[in-house]
Order: structure tokens, then sequence, then C-alpha cells
């Protein structure tokens, strides 16, 4: 099988490593939808990209982004067209599978204190046990204030973990199917065991001294739980995998994989023609709904703001246009080709690792259903832009047909009526704790994604 390592040269070998260290950095630091905003605008200042409100006009070269609420954002590199003649975008989202605290989340059972959690998008709960987890998140106090939470991450820190059942009990347990062998209620992650002193007779110390440490380390009570993101998420940096280093597995490929390399490339992205953007979203795993999700208006208010910035005479039809006349990339992690579970792919139409980038014409399941399916006029477009610069990809679906499917936030982008394809990278173990990817087909992509905003 010719691989993408088969056409590398040593020197771009050396290129593919070094761009890889950086993207293993930033899911070292990017591992929660919050994490990979604030890493984003960070990087994306670097390159000289301003806060669209700081902004007083606009003109073709001119880079500016928009945060909506931390947790989403849309960057754009202003092109010579005119916006209305449409817009060259990379699309992936930054959220991914985890375990969230509730909102009234800590108890107190036989001397342990417990965080009771409700799981975020899909996974298979019985991974999550027995693991170091770290906190991450925020919150959010009456007065206003925001308080940043990471536990877990420094060698120094204390981790979190929800149990197991130990193999010498689990007689009846492993009778069970795998989707009952851990039960959603049962995640609750072990947070302390030392009581507060007290002179009376109380109950709960354990609890009482756990808000205490609480409320001395982050000056967080108890109820401000209710106004809380706090998520668990695998405590510890993404490695190198394969003796050859030519993997990385870490927490968070999908969809930050795609996040990335699509930041990368428009972060590169200089005097283009078209306008070229890269919206990284929110609320993914779980429907694409919500403020910050893809579905909100959020992405078609930038447009409007960037249009009525640049010409006096704004109107709706204005705004109908760019979006119409856009063409995306959506791009989100397919799934890889695994060798110990052939029967789940048909071999003609799977997604392989170190294969380049993956295009999906269709996702959904039973018949398609749910996808948004790429026009063959787009197809053609998109599969002549990559052989013009000897991009590597391959067609794929997510597994064989009626085994199961899979949704992107390709269709809500293509319901303005624009030219939408799946794209992404191949990946293993989609969406347990720790996912894996190949490192070429990381750097292909991020080729992929340039020659797009550049030709498409
Ligand atoms: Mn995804
Ligand atoms: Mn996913």
């Amino acid at each position: 099988m010719k691989t993408v390592w088969d056409k590398f040269q040593e020197k771009d070998i050396k290129k593919v490593m070094d761009f890889s260290e950086g993207y293993k950095k930033f899911l070292d630091n990017a591992k929660t939808e919050r994490e990979a905003v604030e890493q984003t605008i960070k990087l994306a200042k670097k390159a000289g990209f301003k806060e669209f409100s700081t902004v007083k006009s606009l003109k073709a070269g001119d880079k500016v982004y928009f945060n909506n609420r931390d947790k989403s954002i849309a960057l754009f590199v202003i092109g010579k067209d005119e916006l209305e003649d449409g817009m060259n975008i990379l699309g992936a989202h930054i959220d991914s599978p985890r375990i969230d605290l509730k909102q009234n989340p800590i108890y107190e059972d036989t001397g342990l204190v417990l965080f009771d959690t409700h799981y975020y998008g899909g996974i298979k709960k019985y991974q999550w046990v027995a693991r170091p987890l770290a906190l991450h998140g925020v919150v959010c106090k009456k007065d206003g204030s925001k308080i940043n939470v990471c536990i877990g991450e420094k060698e120094s820190d204390p981790i979190l973990e929800i149990s197991d059942l130990l193999i010498h009990l689990s007689r009846d347990q492993l009778t069970k199917t795998g989707a009952k062998v851990v039960e959603g209620e049962d995640l609750n992650a072990l947070a302390g065991s030392i009581p507060a002193k007290s002179k009376k007779e109380e109950k709960d110390l354990v609890k009482k001294n756990i808000l205490n440490i609480l409320k001395k380390d982050y000056n967080i009570e108890e109820d401000d739980f209710i106004s809380a993101e706090l998520e668990l998420v695998p405590a510890g940096k993404a490695r190198d995998l394969g003796l050859d280093r030519s993997l990385v597995m870490g927490y968070g490929h999908d969809d930050r994989i795609c996040a990335y390399t699509s930041l990368m490339a428009l972060l590169e992205s200089n005097n283009p023609k078209r306008t070229s953007v890269c919206i990284l979203t929110d609320k993914e795993e779980i429907g694409s709904m919500g403020s910050t999700g893809a579905q909100s208006a959020f992405f078609e208010n930038c447009v409007a703001e960037l249009l009525n910035l640049q010409d006096k005479n704004y109107n709706d039809l204005k705004l109908r246009h760019a979006l119409e006349r856009s063409f995306m990339l959506s791009s989100d992690v397919s799934a890889g080709y695994d060798p110990n579970y052939p029967q789940v792919n048909e071999a003609k139409n799977a997604a392989y690792l170190g294969k380049g980038i993956s295009f999906n014409k269709f996702t959904g399941s039973g018949g398609k259903s749910g996808s948004s399916d790429a026009p063959a006029e787009f197809v053609a477009k998109i599969r002549k832009i990559m052989d013009k610069n000897k991009i590597m990809f391959q067609f794929s679906e997510l597994g064989r047909v009626d085994q199961g499917g899979g949704g992107t936030i390709a269709y809500v982008l293509a319901n303005h009526n624009m030219d939408v394809i799946d794209a992404g990278i191949a990946v293993q173990n989609m969406h347990a704790p720790y996912e894996t990817a190949s490192k070429g087909d990381i750097y292909e992509a991020y080729r992929a994604y340039k020659v797009f905003l550049k030709d498409a």
C-alpha cells in the first residue's frame, strides 16, 4: 500500500515531525473548547490577527477574528475579491467527548467525597474508569468574575479518578453487554478522604474539608458549581506512538486535529484572492445546537458585520450571496481502518492511516440519512485542486453500510446553500480517552487546507 511516507523525502519528514510537535503542544494546552479558543487567539495574534471590534475599516489582506463567548471562534483573512463573491471556508469543532461535573456534584459516602457527573458526547463509559483524570473549566461567580480551573496536568498536581470494579468481584458485571458494564449514573469521581477537624458531632466532614480547600485555593463555594462548566478529561500529554514515531496518541484528536491543521493553514494565508475563513465551533459532539454550536447565527452575523464594515450599501441579499457563493471543507476525523477490527469496514471505501487527507462525499447513517452529501460537481473541483498541488488524498465512508454512522457540521453550513464537502484525518479509537492518528496525515491535511484556501 502506498502511503504518504513513500512520497515524503528526507526533508519532508523533518517538516512532518516539526509540525506534529506544534500540534502536540496545542493538544496539551487545549483540552476543552475554552482552552482551544484561548490557544487559537494566542496563535492568531502572533500571526497579526485583530479582534473585530477593535478594527475601524477593512481592506484586502486584513486579518480579523470574532470570539463567541470564549467557546467558538471565526477567523477571516480578507480577500481581494468582494466578500459578496463568496469565501473559502475551513471548519472544524473544538469540543471533545468527556465527563462533565453535574450542577450539584459533591457528596460524601462512607468517608469518601465524590463528584457526580454527566458524560458529554458519545463515549464507551467503561473506557473512562480507573485512569487519571484532570479537572478543567470555569466557575462563574454571581459578581461576574470567572475562575479558571485546571487541576491534574502538572506532575505535582493531584488527579481525580472514576473507580472500576475489581476483577475478583466482577462475575455478574462481566455478563452484561458493553453498554451496561459501566453505566452513566455510576461515573462518580473520587475527590478526597480527609475529614475537616470538628469539635462537635457533624456529618459530611470530608465534604466540608474539600469545600474548605476549594474556598481557600480557588474562592469557590458549593453554590458556585451551579454556574460552572467543569470537565473531566484524561490527565497527561499527547505522546509519539510507534518505534518510528510516525503517529501521535492523545486526548481530543476529534476534532482538534482538524481544528489545528485548519487554523495553521489559515494563519499562513496572506493576501488571498477569495476571503479565507476558519470556523472553530463548539457542541458538535452533542448536535451542534446552542449559541456556540455550528447551528448558531454566530457565523452568519460575523459575515454580516464584515460586509457592513466594507460596504455602505449593506443589504441582506449581499449576505446571502456571500454565503451561497462560498466553498467549504467541513473537517472532522474519519474512522481509520483498524487491522484489529476489519469486519466493520468495507475495504475499498475505508480511510487508512497514512494515506493522506480523507474526504467523505457523504456521512450519515442508514441510507446516508442526515448527510449533506457534496454535489459531484464540487467533488470534481476538489479533486482537481488536490491533484494540481500533489496532495495525497483518499475517499472514504464511515464503516460498512448499516454498521453505524455519524454526522458532522457539514450540513449546517450547506443549509446556507454553499458547496460543502466533509474532509478530515483518519484516527483509530475515536472517542476513546486516547485516540491515535498519523503524523503524515496531519501534515498532508494541513497542506490540503492551504491549497484549498488558495485555489478554490
Ligand atoms: Mn468530530
Ligand atoms: Mn466525535
